[in-house]
């Protein structure tokens, strides 16, 4: 078969093993998984008392423009309905984008390291990749910028980054989006959104409204704790939402998901709680980095990067042998590093404990 060509250079996304498999291999009854961003304490209450009494025609397509959902998050962010876009997570979106914009005789510009799905989707539509550094774990906007070519269509943001937490100030990202030329897209990802503290953040949705060749994404996998349920959107001006809806498969996200989306904007009580006890859980680790004088990234997100200065595997696989499973920093990009994600205090302890146990069994080698 005559399979795209760069098709062949690529590897699916690796999630790593399952807590069963985990489980079964080292004999373990608890296992912790700090791996992927999800959230400690679930979803809100209130999605799960709706869900339960939700009696789904799972024969019929959902409701392919997610009016509820759309009507509610509309609302909620005070924007029109048509400045929306939905997606099966944001990694649909990042998906849909890429289709829509990205071609052979296309460039498209990120920051390295950052999230992968950027650069994987880039390769599938066949376009150039042109992965700029980041410089003290931040985005160099200002090479970004010098990035920018003729071909270039769509130039992506990760703020807060993922894998380094960091995030861009709101004067640096007003100073980049004055530069870019309105032809490009310039996509923000937002998916630690809620988590974010640092005050001179910006309101990336009053943005839209100034950059017309801006798109924000956000997502209910992280802070809302629905990652199983796939909701994602994409905010920017009807222009944009129109081009691009074509681009989306008609029933991407399912019934279930719209109604657990919907619900769970209505707690932000929840999120607000989530957010305080996320800092909290931060602190353990960033008084664990301080006594042991391990390096890391400030982070504005629910995961941090510590720099352990050993091979980030080796850190892997003696958490994983006790119950505790991470992300090695070898595949994000920081072969010595490890990226944690926050837990409840109780587990925040566990992990650490194990960390402490690691440190003093290596101390001098
Ligand atoms: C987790 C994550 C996503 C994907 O979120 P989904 O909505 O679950 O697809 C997108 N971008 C970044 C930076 C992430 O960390």
């Amino acid at each position: 078969m005559r399979w795209k060509e760069q098709l062949l250079t690529l590897t699916p996304y690796q999630p790593g093993k399952s807590i069963e498999a985990v489980k079964r291999q080292f004999n373990l009854e608890r296992i912790v998984k700090l791996a992927s961003n999800e959230n400690p304490f679930g979803c809100s209450a209130r999605v799960l008392s709706t869900l339960q009494t939700y009696q789904p025609s799972l024969a019929l397509y959902p409701d392919g423009y997610a009016t509820k959902l759309r009507e509610t998050l509309a609302e909620f962010l005070e924007v029109d309905a048509d400045e929306l876009i939905f997606g099966n997570g944001s990694d649909n979106l990042i998906q849909i984008i890429s289709r829509a914009l990205l071609h052979s005789d296309a460039s498209t510009i990120m920051a390295s390291p950052t999230f992968s799905q950027y650069k994987h989707n880039a390769i599938i539509e066949g376009a150039i990749v042109k992965e700029i550094p980041l410089v003290n774990g931040d985005h160099d906007l200002d090479a970004m910028l010098g990035a920018i070519d003729e071909q270039t269509n769509v130039i992506w943001v990760c703020s807060p980054n993922n894998p380094t937490g960091t995030y861009i100030p709101e004067y640096k990202l007003i100073s980049f989006l004055e530069k870019v030329p309105s032809h490009i897209l310039v996509v923000v990802d937002e998916a630690y959104f809620e988590y974010v503290v640092a005050e001179d953040y910006y309101d990336s949705i009053k943005l839209t409204r100034q950059y017309e060749n801006l798109i924000v994404l956000r997502t209910f996998s992280k802070i809302y704790g629905l990652a199983s349920l796939r909701v994602g959107y994409g905010v920017a001006n009807r222009a944009i939402i129109k081009a691009l809806e074509p681009a989306r498969e008609p029933f991407n996200v399912n019934s279930i998901g719209q109604l657990a989306a919907s619900e769970a904007i209505h707690d932000q009580e929840f999120v607000t709680d989530c957010k305080e006890k996320n800092r909290q859980g931060l602190e353990q680790f960033y008084l664990f980095c301080e006594e042991n004088q391990l390096s890391y990234y400030p982070t504005q997100t629910n995961f941090i990067l510590i720099d352990f200065k050993v091979d980030g595997d080796l850190i892997f696989q003696y958490l994983q042998e006790r119950g505790y499973i991470v992300r090695s920093g070898k595949a994000l990009g920081f072969p010595k590093a490890v990226r944690i994600t926050v837990g409840s205090s109780e587990q925040n302890e566990g992990v650490l404990k194990v960390l402490s146990e690691f440190l003093e069994a290596n101390r001098g080698n």
